[in-house]
């Protein structure tokens, strides 16, 4: 099984890279790829360029086997929406092999004003990262009939199911460090030291 787990990634931290981690291997996924976008759809844009973002990212996968960039929305430029990315996904994998689109609980609150939302499950299943305890609010009736509690049924079929998963979320947002860096305080342990090192070099998110 393939995940896909997209973001800004401005910066990538430790938040992304755990839950990556955690699902990677909570689903036994042969792979799990972070995929940055290039102009986010639906929030502003994002404060380093992609090049950065993309450098970021190998910085903090270095040596993680299994857990891989893919820079498509990048390469293939304009807005990026996630049913065009799982779209391309597709065209190179065996049509059986499923595919998981892993989001945050907070994205999946507005799943329903991506681009083309409804096509999502034509290409992947979508998984939720919830907090342990946390609800989420009402389905509509198109996700109520996509609902699943089973994983089995996740390996069986292709794409098509909404499934709800607790992972460990660490309590760290990319809006935070940035603002952290930018007043000069340390966002050290909130993201790999290598990713820390870049932004000092490199000036980021200095006022
Ligand atoms: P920002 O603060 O700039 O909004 P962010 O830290 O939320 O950024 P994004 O790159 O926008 O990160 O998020 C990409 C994905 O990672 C989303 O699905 C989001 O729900 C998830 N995510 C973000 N922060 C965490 C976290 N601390 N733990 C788990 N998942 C997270």
């Amino acid at each position: 099984m393939l995940g896909v787990y997209g973001g800004t990634f401005d910066p990538v931290h430790f938040g992304h890279l755990r839950t990556a981690l955690e699902v990677k291997e909570l689903f036994e996924l042969d792979e799990i790829r972070l995929i940055p976008c290039f102009i986010p759809a639906h929030r502003d844009e994002p404060s380093a360029a992609a090049v950065m973002r993309v450098k970021m990212l190998e910085l903090a996968l270095a040596g993680r086997s299994g857990m891989t960039l893919d820079t498509r929305e990048i390469d293939r430029g304009g807005p990026s929406y996630m049913v065009d990315t799982l779209a391309s996904l597709r065209e190179t994998m065996v049509a059986e092999m499923p595919l998981l689109l892993f989001i945050g609980g907070d994205a999946f609150e507005h799943l329903c004003q991506w681009h083309r939302w409804h096509a999502l499950f034509d290409y992947a299943h979508v998984v939720v990262m919830t907090r342990p305890g946390a609800g989420h609010s009402e389905l509509s009736e198109v996700l109520k009939n996509r609902y699943t509690d089973s994983v089995q049924k996740l390996k069986d079929t292709a794409c098509g199911s909404l499934f709800f998963q607790r992972v460990t979320l660490l309590d760290i947002s990319a809006t935070a460090i940035r603002q952290m860096v930018a007043e000069g305080r340390s966002p050290g342990f909130l993201l790999p030291d290598a990713v820390i090192s870049y932004i000092d070099q490199n000036q980021l998110y200095r006022r």
